[in-house]
């Protein structure tokens, strides 16, 4: 199997290594024009909404989910085929799902697909990433502050979390995922600083969305973070949910991509949404993940 993906966009052609995670655009004149490919850029998946957590500002569905997993497997190698390069697992905890190191196995054998997954981290120890081993390319961590802050948020142990992290970094490369908010706001140097210890290879910053039950970031944390943001100095890299990017110096890498060519969003319940936080979408049921892409362009653009 070839390490590069081939993507073709409208800005040009985009190359990519999973392994490595090397991403190379090159540009329309050096390589003739083609159809942009099909595939959004980026697929992430909800295998199911049960976690063992219970985050308060946690926005996952509440209700009973779960995906097949032959089905699964079937419409993301119709997604690799038409050009997605990676796919993101999330939830719910996926570790949680017997079939999670089988499903990756699969994945990484029948597919060109970067896989990486969202975890709160409890359950990697040394055993689990062995079975992982080889079929994950990079893991995104939750740790919201550090010490007392993050076990009143999360309920769970921090040194465990340390613990964790050791195995995590034998399996891939890892990211910490840290939801701003009031409480955890004024703890980013040290959690900054603990990632970075703990051989993390990026920072994301996640502004709390609002959900039923909390109204989100407010506006004195938002100015809060910008400013923290505008005077980062530190080597560990700073990424953003494309949501809350403005107002920041965020890169943009593909600026013409419309929303549905960059990313998608399959649920628990095997609907295809814009994002994990929209309430709607369009059920992939019998038909094709292509299709059910399609009738959600067509939705989006007010053509259906
Ligand atoms: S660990 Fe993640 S999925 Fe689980 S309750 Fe917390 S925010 Fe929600």
């Amino acid at each position: 199997m070839l390490p590069l993906k081939v993507r073709q966009t409208s800005s040009g052609v985009h190359l990519f290594d999973r392994r490595t995670g090397l991403n190379l655009l090159l540009e329309p004149s050096s390589t003739g024009s083609c159809s942009p490919s099909l595939a959004p850029r980026q697929i992430s998946v909800a295998l199911s909404n049960a976690c063992d957590l219970r985050c308060s500002y946690c926005y996952a569905p509440k209700m009973p989910g779960r995906l097949n997993i032959d089905a699964l497997v079937g419409w993301l190698s119709d997604l690799d085929q038409e050009g997605c390069l990676g796919v993101g697992f999330g939830g719910g905890e996926p570790t949680l799902l017997r079939e999670f190191p089988r499903l990756c196995q699969r994945l990484a054998g029948e597919t060109q697909l970067a896989i990486t997954f969202t975890t709160h981290g409890h359950h990697l120890d040394a055993a689990l990433c062995s079975r992982l081993q080889g079929a994950v390319h990079f893991v995104r961590v939750s740790m919201d502050g550090v010490d007392e802050t993050y076990e009143r948020l999360r309920g769970r142990s921090f040194s465990a979390l340390l613990d964790r992290l050791a195995d995590v970094r034998t399996l891939a490369p890892f990211g910490i995922n840290y939801v701003v908010n009031g409480d955890t706001i004024g703890e980013l140097d040290d959690a900054v600083a603990v990632a970075a210890e703990a051989g993390a290879r990026e920072f994301l910053l996640l502004p709390e969305q609002p959900t039923l039950a909390r109204s989100g970031i407010d506006s004195d944390t938002t100015a809060s973070l910008q400013t923290w943001v505008k005077a980062y100095h530190g080597s560990l890299a700073l990424t953003i949910s494309a949501a809350a990017a403005d107002g920041l110096p965020a890169a943009t890498p593909f600026p013409q991509e419309e929303p549905l060519e960059a990313y998608a969003h399959i649920d628990a319940n095997g609907t295809l949404k814009r994002s994990s936080y929209d309430d709607s979408g369009v059920a992939i049921g019998d038909g094709t993940i292509m299709q059910a892409l399609a009738t959600l362009r067509e939705l989006s653009e007010g053509t259906a």
